[in-house]
């Protein structure tokens, strides 16, 4: 499939490793806007927060109990954001389903 972080998950394009479990990986974005900017991603080729149903209830729970993890493995439990950008309007620019995890 030509999508980045299908890529990425695949390890066929590197990426620097945060977390990674059977259903998730969080990596850091290329070109971070913050001091700490992490991606986070199901590895299941989703387009985007648009195209979720109920069939995927329990990996969106996973993935957002997994957040506070993350969040303090890299030390910003006390002050971040998360966010998804779906549609090509809102600036998504890639189109497989991701968190971005920013500190302030
Ligand atoms: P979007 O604009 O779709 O919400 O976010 C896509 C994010 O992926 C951007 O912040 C961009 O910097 C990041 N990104 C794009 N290509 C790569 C890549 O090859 N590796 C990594 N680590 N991040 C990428
Ligand atoms: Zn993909």
């Amino acid at each position: 499939m030509n999508c980045i972080f299908c890529k990425i998950v695949e390890g066929s394009i590197p990426s620097t490793k945060v977390y990674e479990d059977s259903k998730l990986l969080a990596f850091n974005d290329i070109n971070p806007r913050t001091p700490v900017h992490v991606i986070i991603i199901p590895k299941e080729h989703i387009i985007s927060a648009a195209e979720l149903t109920e069939d995927h209830a329990a990996l969106i729970g996973h993935l957002w109990t997994t957040v506070p993890k993350i969040a303090a493995q890299l030390g910003v439990s006390d002050s971040f954001r998360v966010l998804t950008n779906s549609g090509e309007n809102s600036g998504q620019t890639i189109f497989h389903l991701h968190f971005h995890l920013q500190s302030p």
